[in-house]
């Protein structure tokens, strides 16, 4: 057993830095994966400046999801040189995580990748962009259609935001993009969006109910945001909500509810049942245009994402980030 190169948070309180990691302090798993790409989520923001208690287990080596290959298992699903995606379950938070050569995991937390795409997309997608298949998957499933008018997507020049826009317009949906930054308009029109609304305008303390603007709604920001956005939904519409990027209050008031008939449709990524996982990564392989997806992707090498972390938590970053491991 040799050593590996990681980004390794030593104790608690102390600073994430680039090291080795000896392979036989792995931990328990019944697949062993070389990682080829990870990525630089919001929340790898918040575990490399420490900002949040992300890291609960120490040494970690931070980063919540990969993509590589199968070295060993002994999983009945899973063998050597089956090219595997994992996204969350504690990785980088209680498990050892994605930003270091290899990794060791329980088979039953990884997806394998959809026919022909590559580790760098799988990662190009990230957290971010799996999350927002499972916002485009939740309003499906509610019945909010194309011909219902326009779905409105928050943090729109973030991941989980490009990543929507990107899908949604796709499957034919109309998409107002909310942005605070009006330089990235031509960007998020280049993803597919038809209107793109400051965020300012969604920002302030909500009504209770507004003017019916929206069929449905992503929301990756949360607070007042999500507040208006559900203020706005059109009768009988839903909103699909998975982020805190503005807080994680919701200072909101029942009326969308009980007069509109709206719906909250709550969506984690982390603990997500396998068989959802699935079928977002089948979704995202089908319905995410590739040349859209490279469009908005970035790509750093390891030791990038410590430069990375603090402006992804400022919304700062434009689209998504792969980071080379492997
Ligand atoms: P990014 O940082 O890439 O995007 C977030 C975007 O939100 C920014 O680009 C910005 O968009 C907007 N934003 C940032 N700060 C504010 C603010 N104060 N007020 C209003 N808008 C703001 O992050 P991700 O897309 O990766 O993640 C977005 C959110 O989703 C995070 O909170 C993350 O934790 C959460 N998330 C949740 C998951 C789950 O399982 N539920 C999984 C993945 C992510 P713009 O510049 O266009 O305004």
């Amino acid at each position: 057993m040799g050593k590996f190169k990681a980004i390794v948070v030593p104790e608690k309180g102390q600073p994430a830095a680039l090291g080795e990691f000896d392979e036989s302090s792995l931990m328990d798993g019944d697949v062993t994966v070389a990682v080829e790409y990870s990525t630089v989520n919001y929340k790898d923001g918040l575990a490399i400046t420490g900002k949040a208690p992300v890291v609960r287990r120490f040494p970690m080596i931070p980063g919540i999801d990969f993509a590589g290959k199968v070295e060993s298992s002994s999983h009945p699903d899973f063998k050597a040189g089956d090219s595997v995606v994992l996204n969350g379950w504690g990785t980088g938070e209680t498990h050892l995580g994605a930003y270091g050569a290899k990794s060791r995991v329980k088979g039953d937390w990884l997806v394998k990748l959809p026919e022909g795409m590559t580790s760098r997309e799988a990662m190009a997608v990230g957290t971010a962009g799996y999350t927002a298949m499972l916002c485009v998957i939740a309003l499906e499933k509610y019945g909010v259609k194309p011909a219902d008018g326009p779905i409105v997507v928050t943090g729109a020049a973030g991941g989980v935001g490009s990543v929507a826009i990107a899908v949604l317009s796709k499957l034919g949906y109309q998409v107002a993009a909310s942005t605070g930054r009006a330089s990235e308009a031509d960007y998020l029109k280049s993803l597919g969006a038809s209107e793109i609304i400051d965020r300012a305008e969604l920002s302030n303390p909500a009504k209770p109910l507004a003017k019916e603007r929206f069929a449905g709604g992503i929301d990756s920001v949360g607070s007042h945001t999500l507040a208006n956005v559900l203020s706005m939904t059109k009768y009988g519409g839903a909103v699909a909500a998975c982020g805190l990027a503005a807080g994680m209050d919701l200072p909101a008031s029942v009326a969308p509810f009980i007069l509109r008939g709206v719906s909250l449709l709550g969506v984690d990524s982390v603990m997500c049942p396998k068989p959802r996982r699935q079928e977002a990564w089948k979704r995202l392989a089908s319905d995410l245009d590739r040349k859209k997806l490279e469009a908005m992707t970035t790509e750093i090498p390891l030791e990038g994402v410590f430069e990375l972390a603090p402006k992804i938590l400022a919304g700062q970053v434009r689209g998504r980030t792969v980071v080379k491991i492997g």
